[in-house]
C-alpha cells in the first residue's frame, strides 16, 4: 500500500505513552483496496466452505498462541484491564469463529421454497445465497479486535472479501487483524486493512464496497447512510444505546447488584450496550443502592496491565469530557453522587484519563445522563412503583439497543421483556450477549439497523437468489399472449380459485384451464 507523508500516532490513554505510528491511507488507496478486493472475490466466491473454514480455523489457532500479546495491545490502546480484553474481546470471537467456521455452510444451504399451488403446475423454487463482493467494516474504538474482527470472519465464511478500516485511536490493534489474517495464508487481497481517521472511512464508503458493516455514532451512521445512498450500498448499522436495567423488588438484589457494577463499569462503561440507566421499583430501591455503592466502592481503577484493576482509563479527553458534563448536568438537576463523580487523580501516572466509577441516586428520565448516551462509567439510578411505569420508563429514549429485567417472577420479567422495544432483552442477565456469536445482534429505533452476529447476521452478508424452474416446460403458460375474451374469464376464475390457496376449489379451474392451454397452442 502507497502511502502519504501522513501519520497516526496511536498513544496508550493510561499512560500517555506513545505505542506506535500508522500511516494514514489516502483516498486513491483505498479506493485501490477496495478494487483489488473486488477483483480478489472473484476467486475468493469460489471457494469451497470448507477451505475458507480451515483459513478461519487458522487464524484462530494464531489467535490463541499470541493471546497474551493481543491482549495487552488492546489494553494499552483502550486503557481497559488485559484480563477483561480477553474474557470480552478474545474468547466471544473465538467462539464466534468456530461456530461460523463450522455451521456457514448450513446456515446458507440452498433452500426450497414452498410456492403453493404453482407447484401443482410443476414449478419449483429455491434460494442460494451469493456473497455481496466486497464488504468493508468500519468499527468503532472500544471493542478494537473482537468486533471487526468477528464481522470480517463472517464475511468471509459467506464468501465475501473485506476491507476494515480500524477507529482511528485502535489503528494497531486493526493491523494486528490484518497480521493475523495474514499469517493465516489467507490469499493476498482477500483481508486489506487501511488506516485512518473519519476521513478514510469516508473513503471507504465513497469507494463503492457492495456492503458496509458500521459501527459507531448515530452521528457518523447517518452520514454513513447518506454517503451510501450515492451507490446505493447496502448498510448494516450498529449504533449507540441508553440501555435501561429494570429490577423489580423480587429480584434476587444481590446479584442485580453485581450485575449492574458490571454492566455499567466494565470498559469503564464504553460499551455500547452499557447499563446506562437503572429503574429500580422503589421499596426495593435503598437496598439495591447500598449493595451497588458498597459493591462499587471495592473496584481498584488504574493501568489494564495490573491483574486486580477493574477499572481502566478511558479512551479519550472527549470522552471523558462528556462524562464530566453528564455528571454536572446530574448534580445542578439535584441528583446526588453517592461515589464517585470525579477523575480519579490517584489510579494511574496520567491520571486525567481516569474517570471513578460513579454512582447516582434520584435520576429522572428528563437529566441529560438519562437521556443522550454517556459512553462512561456511571450509573444512574432511577425508581418505579407499577410494572406498567417501568416499561414506560425504559421505553423512554431515542435509543433501544439492549435492556435487561430482573425479577424472581419469571412470568412478569418475560411480560416486561416483550413490551420493552429494544434489539436484545435479557432476563435476569445482562450486556454480555454480544459475545454470543450465534445470536443476532443490533438495534431498534436509533440504534441501529439491520443486524451482526447469528443466522440474521450471516444473511446480512449474502445476497439471497431465487432460481425458479419449470420442470413441465411444454405448453405456454395460460396468463401469456395474447389475450381474448376466454383469458379474461380464465383469469376472473384464477382470482377466485387459485388464488385461494384451495386445491379442491382450483380442480374446478382444471377445464378452463385446459381450454385457455389449447387456445394460446393454436394461435
Ligand atoms: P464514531 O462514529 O466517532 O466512529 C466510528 C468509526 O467511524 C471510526 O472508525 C471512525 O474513524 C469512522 N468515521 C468517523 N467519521 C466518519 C465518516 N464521515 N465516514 C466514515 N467513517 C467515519 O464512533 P466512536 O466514538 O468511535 O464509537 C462510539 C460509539 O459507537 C458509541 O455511540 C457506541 O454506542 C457505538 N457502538 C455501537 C455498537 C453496537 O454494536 N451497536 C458497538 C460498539 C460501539
Amino acid at each position: 500500500m502507497a502511502m502519504t507523508a501522513k501519520e497516526l500516532i496511536s498513544t496508550n490513554p493510561a499512560t500517555g505513552e506513545e505505542l506506535g505510528r500508522v500511516p494514514i491511507t489516502s483516498s486513491e488507496d483505498v479506493a485501490t483496496a477496495v478494487a483489488n478486493a473486488r477483483e480478489a472475490s472473484r476467486m475468493w466466491a469460489l471457494t469451497h466452505f470448507e477451505e475458507r473454514a480451515q483459513l478461519v480455523m487458522h487464524a484462530r489457532e494464531i489467535i490463541l498462541s499470541e493471546m497474551d500479546e493481543i491482549a495487552k495491545l488492546i489494553s494499552a490502546e483502550t486503557g481497559k484491564p488485559v484480563s477483561e480484553a480477553i474474557s470480552m474481546e478474545i474468547v466471544p470471537v473465538l467462539d464466534l469463529m468456530q461456530f461460523f467456521a463450522r455451521k456457514a455452510k448450513k446456515i446458507l444451504r440452498p433452500r426450497r421454497v414452498g410456492i403453493g399451488l404453482y407447484s401443482l403446475l410443476g414449478r419449483r423454487s429455491k434460494i442460494i445465497y451469493k456473497p455481496w463482493g466486497v464488504v468493508g467494516i468500519i468499527p468503532a474504538w472500544n471493542y478494537p479486535f473482537s468486533i471487526p474482527l468477528g464481522e470480517a470472519a463472517m464475511a468471509l465464511m459467506a464468501g465475501n472479501t473485506v476491507v476494515i478500516k480500524p477507529a482511528e485511536s485502535t489503528s494497531l490493534t486493526g493491523l494486528k487483524i490484518g497480521e493475523i489474517f495474514a499469517k493465516a495464508a489467507f490469499p493476498e487481497d482477500v483481508v486489506t486493512i487501511v488506516t485512518g481517521a473519519g476521513e478514510t472511512g469516508a473513503a471507504l464508503v465513497a469507494a463503492a464496497p457492495d456492503k458496509i458493516m458500521f459501527t459507531g455514532s448515530v452521528a457518523t451512521g447517518k452520514k454513513i447512510a447518506e454517503g451510501s445512498a450515492k451507490h446505493l450500498t447496502s448498510t448494516v448499522l450498529e449504533l449507540g444505546g441508553k440501555d435501561p436495567m429494570v429490577v423489580f423488588a423480587d429480584a434476587n438484589l444481590g446479584l442485580a447488584a453485581k450485575a449492574a457494577v458490571w454492566g455499567a463499569f466494565c470498559n469503564a462503561g464504553q460499551s455500547c450496550s452499557s447499563v446506562e440507566r437503572l429503574y429500580v421499583e422503589s421499596s426495593a430501591a435503598e437496598k439495591l443502592t447500598k449493595l451497588i455503592v458498597s459493591e462499587t466502592k471495592q473496584l481498584k481503577q488504574g493501568i489494564g496491565t495490573d491483574d486486580d484493576v477493574s477499572v481502566g482509563a478511558m479512551s479519550s479527553e472527549r470522552q471523558i469530557r462528556i462524562v464530566e458534563d453528564h455528571v454536572e448536568d446530574f448534580r445542578r438537576a439535584g441528583a446526588k453522587i453517592e461515589t464517585g463523580g470525579r477523575r480519579n487523580a490517584d489510579a494511574g501516572v496520567r491520571a486525567p484519563l481516569f474517570y471513578e466509577p460513579t454512582v447516582i441516586t434520584g435520576a429522572t428520565n428528563e437529566m441529560r445522563g438519562m437521556r443522550e448516551e454517556t459512553f462512561g462509567p456511571t450509573l444512574p439510578i432511577a425508581v418505579f412503583e407499577t410494572e406498567e411505569q417501568a416499561i414506560e420508563l425504559a421505553n423512554d429514549s431515542e435509543f433501544g439497543l439492549t435492556a435487561s429485567v430482573w425479577s424472581g417472577d419469571r412470568a412478569k420479567a418475560r411480560r416486561v421483556a416483550a413490551h420493552i422495544h429494544a434489539g436484545t432483552v435479557t432476563i435476569n442477565e445482562v450486556l454480555y450477549t454480544h459475545g454470543i456469536g450465534q445470536t443476532p445482534w443490533g438495534g431498534f429505533k436509533n440504534s441501529g439497523r439491520g443486524r451482526t452476529h447469528g443466522i440474521e447476521g450471516l444473511f446480512e452478508l449474502v445476497q439471497p437468489q431465487h432460481i425458479h424452474e419449470n420442470l413441465l416446460p411444454l405448453a405456454p403458460d395460460a396468463w401469456w399472449m395474447p389475450y381474448s375474451k376466454n383469458a379474461g374469464q380464465t383469469f376472473r376464475k384464477f382470482a377466485h380459485t387459485f388464488a385461494s390457496g384451495s386445491v379442491l376449489k382450483t380442480i374446478a379451474l382444471v377445464p378452463t384451464l385446459l381450454k385457455r392451454i389449447k387456445e394460446l397452442i393454436r394461435e
